[in-house]
This record gives C-alpha cells, structure tokens and sequence, in this order.
C-alpha cells in the first residue's frame, strides 16, 4: 500500500499498459510502478461541475490520462443528478450534502403554487401548495426515479415556484408524517439525517420543512470496458465508478455500491487471471523510451503549471468551468447551450494556460497544485461531456435534452439512431475526439418508454 500518492499518467508499453507514474502528495516525488497490469478504481468525476456530493478529493485525472493515452472514453454525458441535497447556500461553498433518498418515503415534496410566494411555509394554507411529484405521477408519488424529480424541482424553480433566499430549493416535508406516525418514529428512522441537516441549515426539520435541490451525484460515463472489465488499452482493467457501466444510462435503476463490489470481488479475480496466463510480459525497465516519455510528460506538466503565474487562482477556474457545464451540460441540455457552452470552456481553458496561479514549490505538500493538474483535465473533460450531449439528439436516462421530450415534458428517446455506447478516442487537445459505436442490442428485455403515471 502506497498512500498520500497520486496516479498521474500511465505507462504503455507495445500497446500494453505496464505501470503507472506518481506524485507523492507531501513530497512531491514523481516514482514509476512497473506492472503486468494495471487496475483503476479511481471513482467518478463529478466534481467537473466544482459542487457536487462527492468527496473534494475526487477526481478525474487517472481515468483522464490514461484516456490520453488511448483508452477510449464512454457516455461521458451521462449524469446523475439527486433530488435529495442540501440547497448551495453562498459562492464559497465547496461541496454539497447529500439528504438520504430514504427521506423520500415519509417526506412530501410540495412548492407554492403563487410564484414568488416569499410566506414562511406553515402560513401557505393546504389548497396553495402544489404537491407537484403526487399531482403529476399518482402511481409513485414523491418516489419517481432521481432524474424525474430533479427535472420536476428544476422546471417549477425555473419558474419562479422556488423556496429559500435563492429561490432554488423545494420543500420536503414531513409534518403530515410526524401528524400519522408520530414524532419518535420519524426520529427513529431519520434521526441522524434531520440532526444533520439541523446542524447545517439552523432550521428544524421537525417543525419546518427541509429544503432541499438537486445536485450532481454520480456519472455513469468513464473509460469503456469490455465483460472483462477490460478497456481498449490491453492490461488496463478499470473498476467502479471509473469505467462506464456498461450503460451510462443504467444507474437510474442499478446500485453504484454492488457494482463496484461485484466489479472487485466476482468478476476481475477471473478476468485479470486469464489476461497474466494469456500474455507475455517481457521485462520493462525504467530507462524504457516509454516510461521516460511517460515521467518527462509529468514533470513538464507540474512545470508548465509552477511557471504560469497568472492572476486567478485554481478554484476560481474550477467554478467558472463548473457553472458553465451546470448549466448548459446539467439538468436539462439544448443544442444551442452546448454549443455555446464548448466555446466558452474552450476560451476559459486558453485563459486558463495563461492565468493560473500556482504558489509555492512541485518539491513538497502543495495542494494548489494538486487541484491544478485535476481542473486540467476537467476542463478537456468537460468539453468532451458537451460534444457527447451534442451529439447525442435523443433524450435519455440521465441526459435530457429539451428539444426531446414527449408531450407530458418527459424524456424521448431515439432508439432508432441512438441505442449505442458512444465510445470517444482521443485525438488531441485542440482536435475533435473520434466516435466509435457500440450498438446496443436486446434479446429478451426490449426498451420501452417509462411512465410513472
Ligand atoms: C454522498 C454519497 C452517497 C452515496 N450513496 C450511495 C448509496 O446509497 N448506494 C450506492 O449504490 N451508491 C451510493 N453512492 C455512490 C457510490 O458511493 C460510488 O459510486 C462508489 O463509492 C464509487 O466507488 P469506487 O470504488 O468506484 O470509487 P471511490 O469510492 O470514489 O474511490 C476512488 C478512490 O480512488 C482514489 N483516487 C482517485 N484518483 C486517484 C489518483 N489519480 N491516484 C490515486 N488514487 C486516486 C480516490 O481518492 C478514492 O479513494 C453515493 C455517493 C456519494 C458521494
């Protein structure tokens, strides 16, 4: 076990993966790890959109590098949003909380139905709220998938039905079950999450109602793997979150948590055994072409970064890109959103390579150059998630694309042109990444249009 070490590019052999590079976080050593394979479980990249429920560490910079490397990138659009999270409350805020998805079975989600109704909630009498989950889906009520009721939340603050001092926040509420149940049953199953959310709002959720928004939770793009979790670059085996799941779309229903379990405990023990006895692993050694190549490309990198010396810091980049791919690569999609969205992160990242501050040395713990390297590759990143949407002319699990949508407002898809995983190749920074299909095909379970009616 290595720890306090950061993966910061892969090491490719003749067509095979053989190692990795890294930066030891306290003392800034960059070492090369000589392997027949290699394994990534580096997580998801959520933190693109700078808030998000996932941990501030994550990140996408492995699975990014080794994408430059050659490992093509899949459904990289595919994002989950969670009804369930605690509004952004100011600018300086650097994640989001995440409210359980339990919440949803006791707790009724409900906004005035005068916009602008700026009265404190228990003065809104009965027939002026608008139960809008219950009104629009009798059959599951406030229990819709995440994606439907992100997009119901968004659609009536967009309106002007918001709650809160932004007017981005919706209410759940939990008074008609404290009156049903009582309050120590509430407190039995939901004790821990109010006094969470007490601690961090100062409001009581036993007397007033949470508020909640929706926020970026999981992404069900990353490095494309065959059934052997295997990825375009032989001996590059990625786990978890990291790769794409088979399906970006197919989080909607599946557990993040099982599949990283049965990624790591069932099915790579098989997958990477057969890959060891199938090849030939001649000896590397660290003077090979190839892992010069791959060190010389990490130091130039931290050096190009120390040496800009510009005027904005890392995070105030990271928000900027954020806000741009929240809002026009997030919730709702439009092709004239995302392609004005991949200009503006094209000329931000330009300013970017001229701007970015980076104090102190690459030679000890310097966290600002960390975050640095990883918004580098968000930025490559967040354009290939919009030129993914772009393309991508359907609307579909976790992306919406406003011009498709039935006539209820909710997601059509294009089975026709779009059942495939759109696997994209690196060609460059500057250059457009190349689209390999993979079809979709279904023998026993056909796709269907969903209705939560
Ligand atoms: C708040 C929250 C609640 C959730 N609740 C649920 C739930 O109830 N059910 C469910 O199924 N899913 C849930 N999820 C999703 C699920 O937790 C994640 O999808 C899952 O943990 C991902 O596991 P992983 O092992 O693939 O990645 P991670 O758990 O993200 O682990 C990745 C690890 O790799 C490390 N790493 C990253 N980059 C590098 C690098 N370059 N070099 C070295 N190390 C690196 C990270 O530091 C991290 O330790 C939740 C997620 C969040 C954020």
């Amino acid at each position: 076990m290595i720890a306090k070490t950061e993966m910061q590019d892969l090491i490719v052999v003749d067509g095979q993966a053989r190692g990795i590079v890294t930066r030891h976080l306290i003392t800034g050593e960059c070492n090369v790890h000589i392997a027949d394979a290699v394994i990534l479980a580096t997580g998801g990249y959520g933190n693109v959109f700078y808030l998000s429920t996932n941990a501030k560490g994550s990140n996408a910079t492995a699975i990014w590098r080794a994408h430059r490397r050659g490992a093509l990138f899949a459904n990289p659009c595919f994002t989950q949003i969670h009804p369930t999270c605690i509004p952004v409350s100011g600018d300086y805020q650097s994640k989001l909380t995440l409210m359980s998805e339990s919440l949803r079975n006791d707790g009724r989600i409900w906004l005035p139905k005068k916009k602008g109704d700026a009265r404190p909630p228990d003065q809104i009498p009965e027939d002026e709220r608008d139960y809008y989950l219950e009104r629009r889906y009798p059959s599951f009520g406030n229990l819709v998938p995440r994606d439907v009721a992100s997009r119901n939340a968004k659609t009536l603050c967009d309106e002007g039905h918001g709650v809160g001092k932004t007017g981005l926040g919706v209410y759940l509420d939990f008074s008609e079950a404290i009156k049903r149940l009582g309050e120590k049953t509430i407190r039995e199953r939901y004790g821990n999450l109010f006094d969470m959310y007490q601690r961090i709002t100062d409001e009581d959720p036993y007397k007033v109602p949470m508020r909640i928004f929706p926020a970026v939770h999981y992404t069900m793009g990353g490095l494309w793997v065959d059934y052997e979790l295997q990825s375009t670059i032989p001996g590059l085996f990625v786990l978890g979150e990291a790769n794409f799941s088979d399906h970006g779309a197919n989080r909607l229903g599946a557990s993040a948590l099982m599949q990283g379990l049965s990624d790591g405990y069932f099915i790579i023990p098989n997958t990477i055994s057969n890959y060891l006895a199938t090849h030939k692993f001649p000896k590397v050694e660290n003077s090979n072409p190839a892992v010069q190549e791959a060190v010389a490309t990490v130091q130039a990198r931290i050096d190009t970064l120390l040496s800009i010396k510009g005027k904005r810091t890392v995070d105030s980049f990271h928000r900027e890109l954020g806000k741009i791919v929240w809002d026009d690569c997030g919730m709702a999609r439009t092709a004239p959103g995302l392609e004005l969205a991949i200009g503006k992160i094209r000329e931000l990242r330009q300013e970017y390579w001229k701007n970015v501050t980076v104090p102190g040395s690459g030679d000890d713990l310097n966290e600002s150059l960390e975050k640095a390297g990883r918004v580098s590759d968000f930025f490559e990143l967040a354009e290939l998630m919009c030129i993914d949407a772009l393309h991508r002319n359907e609307s579909c699990g976790g992306h919406f694309r406003e011009e498709h949508q039935t006539q209820d407002g909710e997601a059509q898809r294009d089975d026709e042109h779009f059942s495939y995983v759109a696997a994209w190749g690196y060609t460059g920074p500057d250059s457009a990444p190349e689209l390999t299909k993979e079809p979709l095909e279904f023998h026993y379970v056909h796709p269907s249009q969903r209705s939560y009616k």
